[in-house]
């Protein structure tokens, strides 16, 4: 079964790794995911994040950048096993080829500074999707999880949404054919950008807030509203987003993915789930441990009475439908 993933954050572990002195590969290494596991995995696309953590370093744009300098090393390295994309014809050229795709996208909307010109830089050096907020209030808008004084993951924002520079940009967005994404906005954030776009967007990695109530998973309203838009969330392996009381512990199994999936599935249709593992940036492996494994998740998805087809869906065909319709 292919993958398709939206989300995960390998190249920024990597980079950390570059400043201490080691030499980095992307080959073959002890993360989640490196491109000798990816191939075990079956992978199609991979979605790589730069992530840039918004209150701990001097200036988001250079933090991205960085990372982006990374990417593309590593892309160059690698350019028999994996290639950058800008579109969906990328995609399907890569596959012709015979080589996996890459996806680039920044995981912090305050990498542009609220500034359209340094979006469409970001756009030009082949940034495809970002993330609007990470879990710090920035130019654009408000997360969900930085609120002083509440108990963690459990109260989500419902006042603080988007600023009127984060309109400006997502319209920008939409514009160039860069796609949304709304994992860790805040939920009155969710809905600013629901009511302002017009076209499919995205959360890259959030789970089912019914199923577990962090407040980084999505709410019944917005999982219906992100079906009806034709957008898609991507299943994230964080532990803590799987657990029914949002404090998971241990390694994420695949049942709980699965639970998850069929309660995306029974709300918002089979076209609305992809994948975000979140591999490389979550605390602790789930069971299958890293990419290498994802061929467990398709397998209990097969015992738990998916039928192929839907199961296709999950793993890249929704994901690949919206990069088609957004990703000229
Ligand atoms: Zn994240």
């Amino acid at each position: 079964m292919k993958v398709v993933d939206m989300h995960c954050d390998t190249i920024s572990g990597l980079l950390h790794r570059e400043k201490k002195g080691e030499q980095v590969n992307l080959q073959e290494n002890h993360m989640m995911i490196d491109l000798t596991k990816m191939r075990q995995g079956d992978y199609l696309l991979q979605t790589f994040a730069a992530f840039v953590n918004y209150g701990r370093c001097e200036n988001a744009l250079e933090s991205a950048l960085e990372q982006i300098d990374l990417f593309y090393r590593l892309m160059a390295a690698n350019q028999e096993w994996i290639r950058p994309v800008g579109s969906y014809a990328d995609i399907v050229k890569n596959q012709q080829d015979g080589v996996m795709s890459a996806l680039l996208s920044v995981e912090e909307g305050g990498a542009c500074k609220g500034n359209p010109a340094f979006l469409r830089m970001l756009y030009r050096l082949g940034v495809r999707m970002m993330t609007l907020t990470w879990n710090y209030e920035n130019e654009l808008a408000f997360p969900n999880e930085s609120r002083p004084n509440h108990p963690h993951g459990m109260i989500p924002d419902t006042e603080h949404g988007l600023k009127a520079v984060g309109f400006d940009i997502i319209e920008e967005m939409e514009r160039l054919g860069m796609i949304v994404d709304v994992s860790h906005l805040s939920d009155a954030g969710f809905w600013d950008v629901y009511h302002h776009t017009k076209r499919p967007f995205i959360a890259s990695h959030s789970n089912a807030r019914r199923m577990s109530t962090h407040c980084r998973n999505l709410t019944d309203d917005m999982i219906k509203a992100l079906a009806e838009r034709g957008g898609v969330t991507g299943i994230n392996y964080c532990n803590s987003f799987l657990a029914a009381d949002g404090r998971g512990r241990g390694a994420a199994s695949t049942e709980e993915m699965s639970a998850h999936i069929r309660y995306l599935m029974n709300l918002g249709g089979e076209d609305l789930v992809g994948l975000g593992s979140d591999f490389d940036g979550i605390d602790t492996a789930p069971q299958m441990q890293n990419c290498a494994g994802m061929q467990q998740l398709a397998d209990q998805l097969a015992h738990d009475g998916f039928t192929t087809g839907q199961i296709e869906k999950v793993f890249y065909k929704n994901v690949l439908r919206v990069f088609e319709e957004i990703l000229k």
